[in-house]
């Protein structure tokens, strides 16, 4: 038996613009939250150069000056954020138990904003050069490509991003892609065709990666119409085909799709009653920062008024 005053009213997991909205949402609202932000906590806006459609940021901010603004706010209000990842959850009864580096805390509600991490592709000799030339992180790794060929592979906002964050270093920058429509925003994708140090090539995919003493050398990129190859030179390559959902902790407690993707029932909330979940974790659709804070937003007052019901 866990005793009352050891359960928190809520947990928060995570710490990207979601958590730190439902934090700063469910604090105002007097319920102590405790968040756990993971090791690398701000989430995947900590590896984003600017943010420039964030409504309020006339000149555009920085990623990582985003979310610590975001994370002092909120904790202003009381959040309490250890920066440390949950490794499970039972979810089977109440109070919600949570595991953190072999500590278990309770709460009676628990907000789900672990966001989505960046998926390889896991081409031939891929995984020897991680780190040796091939990445997921332009804003991380671009800077070891001074005046050296690079190439993006994708064609979505991502991608486009990359690749016009590299022009700052590479001397060149081949965005390669595998069909010739691109899920890219037009202003984004105008942004990088225009550049002059980017040239975009169409109908391609990376069959294996090349590799030298030095680390990477190269591509061998095939065209999916009609199988033809051909080598590319590059000392750098980035990732930039999407993201999945993190939700292994969750050890398959709460519903989600095919891909991994939370699913709701009730407004913010899972199949779980009592837990709720916000932000790229559920996003299949819109995946933007603004998007993400508003639905933190809706998590928080969502789980506020569950916790209401119960102590009724
Ligand atoms: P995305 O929009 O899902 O695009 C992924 C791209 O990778 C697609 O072009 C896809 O090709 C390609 N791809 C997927 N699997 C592949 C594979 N195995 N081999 C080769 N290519 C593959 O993902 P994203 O660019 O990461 O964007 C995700 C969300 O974040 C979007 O909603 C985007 O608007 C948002 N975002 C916004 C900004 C911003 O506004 N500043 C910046 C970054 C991301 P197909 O098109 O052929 O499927």
């Amino acid at each position: 038996m866990v005793e009352s005053k050891d359960v928190h009213e809520i947990i928060i997991i995570g710490s990207g613009p979601a958590g730190y909205t439902a934090g700063l949402y469910a604090a105002r609202a007097m319920l102590e939250p405790l968040m756990f932000a993971g090791y690398m906590s701000g989430g995947q806006l900590m590896l984003t150069s600017d943010i420039e459609n964030f409504p309020g940021y006339p000149k555009g901010i920085g990623g990582p000056e985003m979310m610590m603004e975001l994370r002092e706010q909120a904790e202003r209000f009381g959040l309490q954020v250890q920066d440390k990842n949950v490794e499970s959850v039972d979810l089977s009864s109440r109070p919600f138990a949570v595991t953190v580096e072999g500590d278990t805390f309770y709460a009676n509600a628990v907000i789900v904003c672990t966001g989505a991490e960046s998926i390889w592709l896991g081409a031939e000799g891929e995984e020897a050069q991680k780190g040796r030339g091939i990445s997921t992180c332009a804003t991380c790794d671009g800077a070891f490509f001074r005046e050296e060929e690079v190439i993006v592979i994708g064609g979505g906002d991502s991608a486009m991003e990359e690749a016009t964050f590299l022009t700052r270093f590479a001397s060149k920058v081949t965005l390669i892609h595998r069909r010739d429509v691109f899920r890219a925003s037009q202003v984004m994708y105008d942004r990088a065709a225009a550049h002059p140090k980017i040239e975009i090539k169409t109908f391609r995919e990376v069959s294996r990666w090349l590799s030298d003493e030095k680390g990477l050398s190269g591509a061998v990129l095939v065209d999916p119409r009609d199988g033809s190859e051909e080598e590319i030179a590059c000392t750098g390559a980035f990732i930039a085909i999407g993201h999945k959902p993190i939700t292994s902790f969750l050890g398959g407690q709460v519903q989600t799709d095919d891909e991994g993707y939370i699913l709701h029932s009730e407004h913010t909330m899972t199949n779980v009653p009592g837990v709720f979940a916000a932000g790229d974790v559920v996003d299949t659709r819109y995946r933007q920062a603004i998007t993400a804070a508003g639905m933190g937003c809706q998590a928080a007052i969502d789980a506020e008024r569950w916790l209401e019901a119960q102590h009724d």
